[in-house]
């Protein structure tokens, strides 16, 4: 016997109809790559998305067809967002700071037929449009008084321009809700990117997912920063997420250094802030020396790479900002895991609070996990075992998306299951750790270190500003543990002095046989640390007892 409730598909159009209809006034402020900080509202958003849905039409841009995006995070890429899903077609947000050959990659294996980008992103769309047969079609996100003369590109169009031809009412098409909605390339440290393609279905559940208290735990009365990008990983979600609660949203366009996002915080009264823990260290050395507080600011999720214990501790000791740990993938949309404390942990200690919340935290529903050992059996939920972390769930990929032509394996899963490629415990209460990438671990006599552990550490040390550690090849113990530090401006610290650090924080084993000074540690194109990168800078490297 069926139910007897009305069926309603689950679309991303229903999530800007409902902001436009019951936050209608609620407010999207965006400071732009014109340098100045534009404002307007969810039913301003909600009509100019579906201009461009028309605009689309307008260009001949079929059902299912892909339009990317290169944008920072901004009022117009939130049009994009519903626009070009609302309307049935694919948003495929692509990450500015890839390789341009790989840009033009990616538009090839997406078949990109349209692709918009900000100004700043001119110089990528001059390099690489000739390589991309695929599009028709370039927009550049701008006034029509701002489209410069030549640049060469034929046909370019500005994305004001396209809305302003366009008049009358449209309605959003209806259709299943398993359609796809956007895409995202994941980072791609070996081998071409691979893209994971999301669903209305997918984006709408992990929009409601994300908005619950124990989880992001958004509502209508918080002013949200999202300075994770809209195009990684859709901004964690979270402009589907505002959608459905209301939520104003404030958006930092290309403003990513610690006093542009202060400022906008202070201005804008920012309650709740996203991004990866790069971003904030900016933010704390801006903050830090200048004596600055902050007003309005109660929540920050820190995700993409484990947050460092200092880190916690600065928010929530200094500045009073709950950190909330948070865990997930490009493939997972990307939502796993979020660390928030359960009845049990409030009368702890804050040492032992702190061990909790240094943990990646617990499943959201919708998100099953286990941890496996090389024969794929299920270990323990004990807090010590590891071993390698599988998902599942209605927002993880099944595969992943496959080109014209393409030959690669696009079937990732064992029995249903998603390998993350990360190594993971989980503990009796269900609170899972990340002890490193599969690849990253360092194996040293048998035992396994924790690349993680040895990082959090030394950017403990007043004095260390980033930290990476690398395993390296060692005769008698396989592999030794090193780190490469980036001092803070202005301070010293010797290896000894950093090693000496290391005592009752570690086991003596695992401390590093060495430390490393660098100018700089390289990111990747999400902020995070490439220790593929820095293994090539330290290719002829020799470790202090085989010298
Ligand atoms: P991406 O798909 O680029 O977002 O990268 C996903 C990977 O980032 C995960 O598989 C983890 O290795 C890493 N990651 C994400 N969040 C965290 C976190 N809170 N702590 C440690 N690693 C993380």
């Amino acid at each position: 016997m069926l139910g007897l409730m009305q069926s309603q598909q689950l679309s991303i159009s229903s999530l800007i109809d409902f902001a436009e209809r019951h936050h209608g006034e609620g407010q999207i402020v965006s400071r732009r790559v014109e340098g100045d900080i534009h404002r307007y509202t969810y039913k301003e958003c909600a009509a100019r998305s579906r201009q461009l849905a028309k605009a689309l039409d307008t260009l001949k841009v079929a059902f299912g067809e892909r339009v990317a995006s290169i944008a920072w995070n901004g009022y117009r890429h939130m049009e994009m967002y519903f626009g070009v899903s609302g309307s049935g077609r694919v948003l495929h947000t692509i990450n500015p700071r890839m390789h341009p050959e790989q840009i033009a990659w990616v538009i090839g294996h997406a078949q990109d037929q349209v692709v918009c980008f900000d100004m700043s992103f001119l110089p990528i769309a001059k390099a690489i449009h000739a390589k991309c047969p695929s599009v028709r079609q370039w927009v550049a996100l701008c006034d029509a008084d701002k489209l410069p003369a030549d640049t060469g590109i034929p046909g370019l169009a500005s994305y004001e321009a396209l809305l302003a031809a366009e008049s009358g009412g449209y309605a959003w098409p209806e259709f299943d809700e398993n359609t796809a909605s956007s895409m995202c390339y994941t980072s791609g440290t070996t081998g071409n990117p691979k893209a994971a393609l999301y669903s209305h279905r997918s984006t709408v559940l992990h929009a409601y997912a994300a908005a619950l208290p124990d989880v992001m735990s958004l509502s209508a009365r918080d002013s949200i920063l999202p300075v994770v990008p809209m195009f990684h990983v859709n901004a964690w979600g979270i402009p589907y997420s505002a959608a459905l609660t209301g939520a104003k949203l404030v958006f930092p366009g290309p403003g990513m250094d610690g006093k542009s996002i202060y400022d906008l915080i202070e201005l804008e009264q920012v309650t709740y802030a996203a991004g990866v823990p790069t971003i904030w260290q900016m933010l704390l050395s801006h903050m830090e020396p200048n004596g600055l507080r902050f007003s309005s600011l109660k929540r920050t999720v820190i995700g993409g790479s484990a947050c460092p214990p200092a880190m916690i501790t600065a928010f929530n000791d200094k500045y009073g900002v709950e950190v909330l740990h948070a865990w997930g993938m490009t493939e997972m949309s990307p939502l796993g895991t979020l660390c928030t404390l359960k009845n049990k942990h409030l009368t702890m200690s804050e040492a032992d609070k702190m061990k909790v919340r240094l943990k990646q935290g617990r499943c959201i529903y919708g998100v099953d996990m286990k941890i496996v050992d090389g024969n794929n059996n299920e270990l323990p939920w004990d807090g010590k075992t590891y071993g390698d972390l599988l998902v599942k769930g209605p927002w993880v990929v099944r595969e992943y998306f496959k080109g014209v032509g393409d030959t690669e394996a696009v079937k990732p899963l064992i029995d249903g299951w998603f390998p993350t490629g990360d190594v993971a415990t989980i503990d009796a209460d269900g609170y899972m750790q990340i002890t490193d990438r599969s690849k990253d671990v360092i194996k040293s006599g048998g035992e396994w270190i924790s690349s993680i552990d040895i990082e959090n550490i030394a950017v403990a040390h007043p004095a260390v500003a980033m930290a990476a550690c690398i395993g390296m090849r060692h005769p008698k113990w396989d592999e030794r543990p090193i780190v490469a530090v980036v001092k803070k401006p202005g301070q010293e610290l010797t290896r000894e002095e950093l090693l000496a650090f290391y005592a009752g924080k570690a086991a003596k084993w695992q401390v590093p046989d060495d430390v490393v000074f660098l100018d700089a540690i390289p990111l990747g194109a999400t902020g995070k640390m490439q220790k593929t990168k820095l293994r090539d800078i330290l290719k002829d490297y020799v470790l202090p007892d085989l010298r």
